[in-house]
């Protein structure tokens, strides 16, 4: 499978038919970690990481619109059949705690179609940008012109990679990854994700790096330094030091190792300038300069990869979107 990217997003608005705002496009950006340093499990069972998170233009189209009921009622359709449509979705967790967080005097419930483009359980965080979407889709709807404070305090709620969905752009992601600053990116370059298609439960994979002995874990104690080295290489420009540092401690519990590893040698084999697994895997992004070079590297990656998406940065996360 060789998918283009989705197209332009365009300016916010809901759909307005005789003033009254019926529902609201929302598009729902994936994510994937420049640099993971994943340190000690915490007392509430999250595990303290040090991140360096990227926005990518590769998202999901979420269709909001609303019912006359029976209250709460969130019903989902998704194009993607590995997606839940119950209560387990994301989408209807972030629906419920806008309601109940903003006290909303409404009786009615909510269709939303997703039309999911990023893979599921691939470490790109669809389900969390899903959420934040929803979020910023019902602010949208029922125009209560929240801050982004209070936002991003219901996103922290919903998932640790949530309020950085909303957020978007790069930024560094500490505490169990919510807590965020915005800082300069990488220029614009292609990213070419290649996936072994075998989910990843993120749980697990935590769990397979718990068990890893403590001798033969990555020395955690450099993460700091290593982030703040990356920063002040991006606010120089020195790309080429960022491209050659980055890092995954998750790579070392990876079920799918020899496969990643051929995955990442195929890419830059092909001319990318750097590889690395994505959060909890198993999917690889390749960075490459110029979208010939990306279709190269993408032409020998969908050769040993099942699921092969060029895409490129994007500087913001969800957003709500015109519905025409
Ligand atoms: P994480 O954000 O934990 O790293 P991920 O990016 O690897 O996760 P997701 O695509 O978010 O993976 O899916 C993880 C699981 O979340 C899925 O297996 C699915 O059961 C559940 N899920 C709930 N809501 C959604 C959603 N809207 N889209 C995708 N998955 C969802």
């Amino acid at each position: 499978m060789f998918l283009p990217d989705s197209e332009g997003i365009q300016e916010r608005s809901a759909v307005d038919f005789g003033g009254e705002m019926l529902g609201a496009k929302a598009v729902a950006r994936a994510k994937i970690n420049l640099y993971l340093g994943v340190g000690a499990l915490r007392g509430d069972g999250y595990h303290e990481i040090r991140s360096i998170m990227q926005s990518l233009d590769l998202c999901d189209e979420l269709y909001f619109r609303r019912t006359e009921g029976p209250p709460n009622e969130v019903k989902i359709r998704c194009n993607d059949r590995s997606v839940p449509t119950d209560d387990a979705n994301l989408v209807s967790r972030a629906v419920r705690v806008f309601l109940e967080n903003t006290r909303q005097p409404y009786s009615g419930g909510f269709e939303v179609l997703i039309n999911k483009k990023i893979p599921v359980a691939a470490g790109l965080a669809g389900g969390s940008a899903d959420a934040a979407a929803a979020l910023l889709a019902m602010d949208h709807i029922f125009e209560t012109g929240m801050q982004a404070e209070g936002l991003l305090d219901m996103a922290e709620m919903l998932g640790s990679d949530v309020p950085f969905c909303m957020l978007g752009g790069t930024a560094v992601a500490s505490g169990r990854g919510e807590r965020l600053t915005r800082i300069p990116g990488l220029p614009p370059l292609q990213v070419v994700l290649a996936s072994t298609g075998q989910p990843e439960d993120t749980r697990e994979a935590y769990a397979r790096f718990d068990r890893i002995d403590e001798s033969k874990k990555p020395d955690g104690s450099h993460f700091e330094e290593s982030i703040n080295n990356l920063v002040l290489s991006l606010e120089r420009q020195d790309f080429d030091y960022v491209l050659k540092n980055l890092y995954n401690s998750l790579e070392f519990a990876a079920t799918a190792g020899d496969k990643l590893t051929e995955l990442k040698e195929t890419a830059l084999k092909a001319g990318a300038k750097a590889a690395l697994m994505t959060g909890s895997g198993p999917t690889v992004f390749a960075l490459v300069s110029g979208l010939e070079k990306a279709s190269g590297v993408a032409w020998e990656l969908e050769k040993c990869a099942p699921v092969t998406i060029v895409t490129s940065f994007a500087d913001k996360g969800a957003e709500v979107s015109r519905l025409i």
